[in-house]
């Protein structure tokens, strides 16, 4: 999948980014076109192409990436005055990047509902 996938190719460190935080399961570099004052991507080092692809054999990456969420936050700060999760899926979604992704989101207020 590598070859296609801007964000495998990112794990592989064969396209650049400004990666936070890596380890053997997930990546975590900064949005090359940020929303917000913090705007990190959370990644899976496996190539999985979208929340919709989750079911039994896999959703313990969930946990992975909902820890690794947790714990950015409080060193970018903004765990205590909150943040925003957001993962688009599909075309309805918004998704224009085919690897799973959490979008991390903070340091302003984050208005409801999305666009
Ligand atoms: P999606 O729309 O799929 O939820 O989000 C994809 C996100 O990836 C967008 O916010 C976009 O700015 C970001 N993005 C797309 N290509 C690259 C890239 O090559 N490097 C980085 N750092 N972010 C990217
Ligand atoms: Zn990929």
């Amino acid at each position: 999948m590598g070859e296609e996938c801007i964000f495998c190719q990112i794990v592989e460190g064969t396209a650049p980014a400004k990666i936070v935080y890596r380890d053997d399961e997930v990546v975590v570099f900064e949005d090359i076109k940020p929303v917000a004052p913090v705007h990190l991507l959370i990644i899976p080092t496996q190539h999985i192409n979208s929340i919709r692809d989750i079911d039994e054999s896999n959703a313990a990456v969930l946990q992975t990436l909902v820890t690794t969420a947790n714990r950015v936050a409080r060193e970018k700060g903004i765990h205590d005055s909150g943040f925003r999760i957001n993962i688009n899926a599909g075309p309805n979604g918004g998704q224009t990047v085919y690897h799973l992704h959490f979008h991390l989101l903070g340091g302003r207020f984050m208005t409801w509902p999305p666009g």
